[in-house]
């Protein structure tokens, strides 16, 4: 599934295609997909909008239309693409907007759980989100507040999209190996510098995965190299690159955890 650097890479790719077209007709050719409003408010709303820019707030692609807002997650599958001149759909195209310039962009998404909403309101949507975790105003001093404020383990609140928005199960996985600590660490008794390492490990690692486009792994996104620089993630029964111990899998909340034994040790064992 993608996490903030996916999103992110494709936002950056998507952005010049899009930024300044205007949206002659929609075509969903599965109802669900959009999660709101009725399709038929949604083709009648649309119609004539104008794309004045793309950005993404968490996983979520936000296209801010001349008096809407259109929201996209991809979920497990999604994939959103630009074409130029006619095509004919594609079996798991979703959802078709026919652009000015002879543009389509295009929502394609085998496993159907991606949704799309158009809304004059976006924090209908987006409103229940944490703070983005590359935004200044985080600094370790309030993520050590916010820390203490729950009382959970790591690896479950760092994917908690209310606590902190846009880390998956890679970047929770590579930040925590990177600041050592284990993924069961209640969230109330990291110390002030144990808090610091991890607020410099979740930004690095969603800056480097910027940076590497993004990671190509068990979806439709190709094209981002991250993978090849995982420490942790996936990489179980292989060696931690910092101190050769077999880096151990377990399941935290029903996701796979993938740590360093002997740089990640459970405080208190
Ligand atoms: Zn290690």
């Amino acid at each position: 599934m993608p996490e903030l650097p996916e999103v992110e890479t494709i936002v950056r790719a998507l952005r010049p295609a899009l930024v300044g077209r205007t949206i002659l007709s929609a075509d969903l050719r599965w109802s669900h997909t959009l999660a709101a409003p009725s399709p038929a408010a949604f083709k009648k709303r649309i119609k004539g909008q104008q794309i004045l820019s793309v950005s993404r707030r968490a996983k979520f692609f936000n296209l801010q239309l001349s008096s809407f807002n259109l929201l996209v997650h991809l979920r497990m599958s999604g994939a959103l693409l630009v074409k130029e001149g006619s095509f004919t759909p594609a079996k798991h195209d979703r959802l078709v907007l026919t652009l000015s310039d002879d543009l389509s962009l295009i929502f394609n998404d085998a496993r159907k759980f991606g949704r799309v909403w158009l809304t004059a309101n976006p924090d209908e949507v987006l409103g229940n989100l944490g703070p983005e975790p590359l935004d200044p105003s985080i600094t370790p001093q309030v993520f050590y507040e916010h820390l203490h404020r729950r009382r959970r383990q790591l690896k479950p609140l760092l994917l908690d999209q209310s606590f902190i928005a846009g880390l998956g199960n890679i970047y929770t996985d590579e930040a925590l190996h990177m600041a050592r600590l284990h993924p069961l660490t209640q969230s109330d008794s990291v110390t002030p510098e144990q808090t610091e390492g991890l607020w410099q490990a979740v930004r690095a690692v969603l800056e480097e995965g910027i940076r590497s486009n993004g990671a190509s792994i068990d979806w439709v996104y190709r094209g981002g190299e991250f993978q090849d620089h995982f420490r942790a993630y996936g990489r179980h029964g292989k060696p931690c690159p910092v101190c050769g111990a077999k880096i151990e899998r377990m399941v935290i909340g029903q996701r796979a955890t993938h740590f360093c034994p002997t740089c990640q040790p459970l405080e208190g064992d």
